[in-house]
């Protein structure tokens, strides 16, 4: 239901205050919503596959989408995917300068790009002059795997202060040059060392932060670290968009994220189902209910919640927090909930039209509203 975190102290993040960036239409730091983002893994070069990838990320909910170019085909084809993406799209460079100026020549919002591994400070100028031209961002990308040689030999390893000082040493590059939309990620494998130095950078600079568990994994184990890596940082109020990196469908990617965001109440989308695990007093068959109304609410953007539940001993009290609930009750019925009260008896039978319907009539009712509260806001401006 509604934000209660003004009277409920213990629910509240304080974030970071971060420098204000742009990645195309996307605000990021400065207090702007975390914005969630994933990386297509079809070859550039095939323009229609990455743009097929790319729109079901946007369905998805990704504010940003990250492409990479290694050679000049692929930034050729950016320029194609560029024109359809409804997202702006971060163009993932490493060492080539020459990619960078052709990405940002051709629509990037944003290149992912570590000025101190592109060559010498001509090099550099022509990246930034191009990036300041065509109102690109960039994102510094520190990686414990990819540490400059001289750090790991004055540190013996991969360690927050190598990864900080790697950041700040690239960071020192683009202010010289008197660009400063950028925003800077530290990622390793290990969730400790990630969160380490994301608390190190944190306090060293105030841009904003790009957070992610690198390779975190396959779909079950990565999004278990992811949330523990990212979840703490968000929580400490550190973070200005995310990726979560996973072995798996990148769509996966974007519904962990979301999933992190709703967890910390940092960001709302879409239907958050509250279910309980059953057991043998559940009054139907509550997993695989679940299962079911998740498939069928996917296309519901609108933040709202649902409690399903499978018998009296929490449906009714979940149901009391929640915008839409059931509870299973005995003789193959259960009761629906709206608005946190009793609507109505319903049996099992036909149950998850019924809950579909009310979901999506809630969510209608809730757009309503929200575009009515712009429309008065409009007019007393
Ligand atoms: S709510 Fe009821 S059915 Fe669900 S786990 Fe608890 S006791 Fe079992």
């Amino acid at each position: 239901m509604s934000d209660h975190s003004h009277i409920r102290p213990w629910r509240h993040i304080e974030r970071r205050i971060s420098r204000k960036i742009r990645v195309g239409s996307v605000e990021v730091g400065g207090g702007a919503p975390i914005s969630v983002q994933s990386m297509t893994n079809t070859p550039t070069t095939d323009a229609a596959a990455t743009i097929d990838q790319i729109r079901q990320l946007e369905e998805a909910g990704a504010d940003i989408v990250r492409v990479s170019c290694p050679d000049e085909d692929s930034t050729a084809a950016f320029r194609t995917i560029a024109r359809e993406a409804r997202v702006p799209l971060v163009a993932d460079i490493h060492f080539h300068y020459r990619r960078g100026i052709e990405a940002a020549e051709a629509g990037a919002a944003c290149l992912r790009i570590n000025p101190g591994n592109i060559g010498n400070a001509a090099r550099v100028r022509d990246v930034v002059q191009a990036a300041k031209d065509h109102g690109c961002s960039m994102r510094i990308g520190v990686n414990a795997g990819s540490l400059e040689r001289e750090l790991l030999e004055k540190y013996g390893e991969p360690c927050p202060e190598a990864m900080v000082e790697s950041a700040l040493n690239h960071a020192r590059i683009l202010q010289d040059h008197d660009f400063h939309e950028f925003k800077i990620s530290v990622k390793a494998s290990d969730p400790f060392l990630t969160v380490a130095a994301y608390q190190q950078l944190a306090e060293a600079i105030d841009c904003p932060l790009h957070l992610g568990v690198t390779e975190a994994g396959p779909l079950r184990s990565g999004t278990i670290k992811s949330a523990i890596g990212l979840g703490n940082m968000l929580w400490a109020g550190i973070g200005d968009t995310i990726r979560v990196s996973l072995a798996a469908d990148p769509v996966e990617e974007i519904k962990v994220g979301f999933d992190i965001l709703k967890s910390l109440g940092l960001r709302h989308r879409g239907v958050n189902i509250i279910a309980c695990p059953s057991c043998a007093r559940q009054g139907f068959n509550v997993i695989e209910t679940v299962a079911v109304l998740e498939e069928k609410l996917a296309h519901i953007s609108t933040p709202l919640s649902l409690s399903i539940i499978g018998c009296v001993v929490n449906g009714p009290g979940e149901a009391l927090y929640t915008d839409v609930g059931f509870t299973g009750g005995g003789k193959g019925a259960g009761m629906i909930y709206l608005n946190g009260k009793i609507a109505h008896k319903q049996a099992n039978d036909g149950m998850i039209d019924e809950i579909v319907a009310r979901v999506e009539e809630k969510a209608a009712e809730l757009n309503a509203a929200r575009a009515a509260e712009a429309v008065g806001l409009a007019a007393a401006e």
